[in-house]
């Protein structure tokens, strides 16, 4: 079996507890990973924090911070058909995807290259002739960077990115579900150079990530997942008052009105909630459509949904590979029991597979007289469509809005001035029109109520790494005045 390590202070390190991580098309283990304990997460903190105060990377220029990010791009893309097959073995996501997806993240990591000797602080003209006034951006300090189990490799670009760009440095924890992919990657920041302490990446469960954000020296927690954790996470940053970013869940509105292209709308909703297996933060998972059209749209997508291509993630022609863990199949069969007993009807899928591996058939779930539904309102982060019709578009943007979550959505109509109503009136951190699933590294990326807060991508993500110092400075040689008036 693969053995994977640890990367504490410049250093591999195999741990003293280990257990097998699975390949979810089989359920059977493939590689051996190193499992964290508090004592490895104090050191890899202690190491970072030293790596901030010490040594050479504060003496950095941010150019020179660029071009090790630039070179760790370099080496991602050079390495992303290993980092893809490793990431599909692992986690079960499609080859197809994976590919695309380490060629983004080497994008971003690019992107904040070039970012790092932008972020600049700013002169006040303020109105006291003998001051001078400015400020300085200045890194936060060591960032805790927590991942769920998908996309580990683009969820961690994120936050090093900018994070290292703006001049802090990390302790990243990988999910203790599929971590193979960054386990491997700190193969990569270590061939680009990085001073030893500057990136530190362990692995492990909750336990690992409460000891990492209860830890004193973290200024930072950037924390992508699910928002009961997110909880736990909060309560955590008040030990010592950290910064917390939050990029978590959505239950995301995918509307389509009469009057859109439906061809083109079938297909974006079909990467909107079977792509990744549906295990998605932005996942398209309530499909809001007007009722004149709702019959055909849903007959194409029912069609679509029967005969996607299910099997082995790692050939090119699959299309659904399975769910990354076991347990994720019991939560979505436990959602969708409760959604039928709630009235929701299945019109496709549903049911268990039979066979090896964590395997679940696309499948959608016409809610037209269920419409308190809990497939409505609660994440699946999985293939699970929940439908719900809609007479106008005052209604559309009603159910829109009917959601805790508030992270994206997507509209799908021809008319141009009700595109702009509805960008204004939905409440989400990105609204896609007439496309889905769309990121860029210069687009912020966040969302609103349960699903969190803070922005990832963009100049906004590297100013969160950030804390601004305001210098004051006398330039007259005079002697102070009184000293009881304030100046
Ligand atoms: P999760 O919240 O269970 O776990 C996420 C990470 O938090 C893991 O590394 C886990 O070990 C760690 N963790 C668990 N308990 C912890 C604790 N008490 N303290 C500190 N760390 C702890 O999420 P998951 O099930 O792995 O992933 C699915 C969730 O992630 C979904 O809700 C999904 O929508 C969300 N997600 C959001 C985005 C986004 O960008 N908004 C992207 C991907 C996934």
């Amino acid at each position: 079996m693969q053995e994977f390590e640890h990367y504490i202070d410049g250093r591999f390190e195999r741990g003293t507890r280990h257990a097998d991580t699975l390949d979810p098309a089989t359920g059977t283990p493939w590689a051996r990973i190193p499992m964290a304990d508090t004592a490895d997460v104090a050191r890899a903190v202690e190491a970072a924090e030293r790596a901030f105060r010490t040594g050479p990377w504060p003496a950095m220029t941010a150019s020179a911070r660029g071009k090790l990010l630039l070179k760790l791009a370099d080496l991602i893309e050079a390495a992303a058909p290993r980092l893809a097959e490793i990431e599909t073995r692992d986690t079960g996501k499609i080859i197809r995807e994976t590919r695309t997806q380490i060629a983004y993240v080497a994008e971003y990591y690019r992107y904040y290259a070039g970012l790092a000797d932008k972020i600049e602080g700013a002169h006040l003209p303020i109105d006291k002739p003998d001051m001078e006034v400015w400020l300085r951006r200045e890194p936060v300090g060591v960032v805790a960077a927590i991942v769920p189990w998908n996309s580990q490799l683009f969820l961690s670009a994120v936050k090093l990115g900018p994070a290292l760009a703006a001049g802090c440095t990390v302790v990243l924890k990988a999910s203790e579900d599929g971590p193979a992919p960054l386990l491997e990657f700190a193969r990569f920041v270590h061939e680009a150079g990085f001073p030893a302490g500057v990136v530190n990446l362990l692995t492990g469960g909750p336990e690992v990530g409460q000891a990492l954000c209860t830890h004193p020296k973290v200024a930072h927690i950037a924390f992508t997942g699910g928002p009961e954790t997110a909880r736990h996470i909060v309560r955590a940053s008040a030990e010592n008052l950290s910064r917390t970013s939050l990029e978590l869940g959505g239950k995301s509105p995918f509307i389509v009105f009469a009057d859109a292209d439906i061809d083109s709308a079938v297909n974006a909703q079909v990467s909107a909630i079977f792509a990744a297996t549906g295990q998605s933060c932005v996942a398209g998972s309530r499909l809001l459509v007007e009722g004149s059209v709702k019959e055909t749209f849903l007959a194409q997508l029912a069609e679509r949904a029967r005969t996607a291509r299910i099997g082995a993630p790692g050939l090119m022609e699959t299309e659904i590979g399975p769910l990354c863990t076991e347990r994720q199949r019991g939560r979505i069969l436990d959602l969708i029991a409760r959604s039928e007993a709630a009235g929701a009807r299945i019109v496709t899928g549903g049911r268990m597979p039979e066979g090896p591996g964590f395997f679940f058939p696309p499948t959608i779930l016409d809610c037209t007289h269920a419409p308190d539904a809990p497939c409505l309102h609660e994440e699946f982060f999985g293939p699970v469509l929940s439908v719900l019709p809609f007479n106008d578009e005052a209604e559309a943007l009603h159910l829109a809005n009917d959601t805790a979550y508030g992270l994206a959505a997507g509209v799908f109509t021809t008319s141009l001035t009700r595109a702009h109503r509805m960008i204004r009136g939905i409440r989400a951190g990105v609204v896609w029109v007439n496309t889905y699933r769309a990121v860029s590294p210069l687009a912020p990326f966040g969302g609103h109520g349960l699903s969190g807060h803070g922005r990832e991508g963009g100049l906004a993500a590297a100013l969160d790494y950030t804390t601004v110092k305001t210098v004051w400075l006398r330039t007259s040689d005079d002697p102070i005045p009184d000293p009881f008036i304030m100046r």
